[in-house]
């Protein structure tokens, strides 16, 4: 309130709040392990997510193009953005932020002055008339709405794209999706140009890889590299070679748009599923190349299936939800040593096939 914040507004973002446990669980939980580039991929790009990605392309067309005319940034990977930060929509994130960025302010060990900087932006977002306090739900992270925004980013550059006056990432679609291609024409979007092709590298390739060891295309081509249906490369425009599972797995040639991407999330993996799945989006084929794994990742409605098998064969994973939990990787566990497989809590293909496929 010392701030300006309206008391009618601050008053009730703290009614009864206590520190919420989830949160602290989250904020300090450390990974069972590293998610395999596959399974992350397998999951965030599955048919599912590219046939409900070419829905939303149609059902937003004008829209879609509007935007596109106003930023230059392509329609496909703002899609994309939308379908891998909430599935366009559908996973918003259930923790009230006020509460959630309190208790990281509060209770946390560590940026308490980031989240606070959070949970003042979050207010000032209602205060100013952009949305309700009972909108303000989203990650324990304070990530929300259609293209999960944090609240200092959404006060930076979140657009009125519908003209109600009101910048609504929460209910609006089109102010959603126009603010994720002012976001990518701030990072350094470049209209027209490509942001990843896959192609081979020769067998045992050694050479330069890395997303910012960029070389021209003609450079690339003397390295071997040629696209992944054989064509030659060639040219003056820049690219870095992505080799995310090694010379054995896909590789891709990734361009300035990629990194625009990237600087959504500051991860790789974030970055190709996007690009990736913008390209399934525009009808391109799934990826030429498999990863060097003989237990491939699952896709959202195989993951559902294994927990049906896992239920099916008397192990118990809690609810079917396609979320794999600690009871889910428990009964894996469990199901593995009961056939004589190697025990790894992992939800890959050969379990899923051990039990029936
Ligand atoms: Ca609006």
């Amino acid at each position: 309130m010392a701030e300006g914040i309206d008391p009618e507004i601050a008053r009730p973002a703290f009614a009864g709040a206590q520190p919420l446990e989830t949160v602290q669980r989250f904020s300090t939980a450390q990974p069972e392990f590293v998610t395999p580039i596959w399974d992350y991929l397998a999951f965030l790009v599955d048919d599912q997510r590219v046939a409900d990605g070419q829905r939303m392309f149609d059902q937003y067309a004008a829209t879609l193009a509007a935007i596109e005319e106003r930023f230059g940034v392509d329609r496909h990977v703002v899609v994309a953005i939308w379908g891998v930060e909430s599935d366009y929509g559908n996973e918003r994130g259930n923790h009230f932020l006020p509460h959630a960025l309190a208790t990281l302010v509060c209770a946390g060990t560590r940026r308490q002055d980031f989240w606070q900087g959070e949970l003042m932006a979050a207010l000032r977002l209602v205060d100013q008339g952009d949305l309700e306090l009972n909108e303000l739900y989203g990650s324990w992270a304070g990530a929300f709405g259609q293209t999960q925004f944090i609240p200092s980013t959404y006060a930076r550059l979140a657009i009125d794209f519908d003209g109600d006056q009101r910048r609504d990432l929460v209910r609006s679609i089109p102010d959603a999706l126009a603010s994720t291609a002012n976001y990518l024409s701030r990072a350094g979007w470049r209209t027209g140009e490509p942001w990843l092709i896959e192609v081979k590298v020769p067998r045992g390739y050694r050479g330069p890889s890395g997303r910012e060891n960029k070389a021209s295309l003609s450079t690339w081509a003397t390295r071997g590299v040629r696209r992944a249906d054989g064509a030659e490369i060639g040219g003056e425009r820049r690219a870095g070679l992505l080799l995310p599972a090694g010379a054995a797995g896909p590789a891709f040639l990734t361009f300035a748009n990629f990194d625009a991407i990237y600087s959504y999330n500051h991860a790789e993996s974030y970055a190709l599923a996007i690009s990736h799945l913008a390209d399934r989006i525009a009808g391109y084929p799934a990826l030429r190349t498999p990863w060097p794994t003989d237990d491939p990742g699952l896709s959202r409605a195989e993951r559902r299936r294994l927990q049906e098998r896992l239920v099916a064969s008397g192990y118990d994973i809690g609810e079917v939800d396609g979320k794999i939990g600690p009871k889910t990787r428990a009964a894996i566990r469990a199901a593995e040593q009961d056939l004589g497989l190697e025990v790894t809590g992992r939800a890959g293909k050969r379990i899923l096939n051990s039990l029936g496929g």
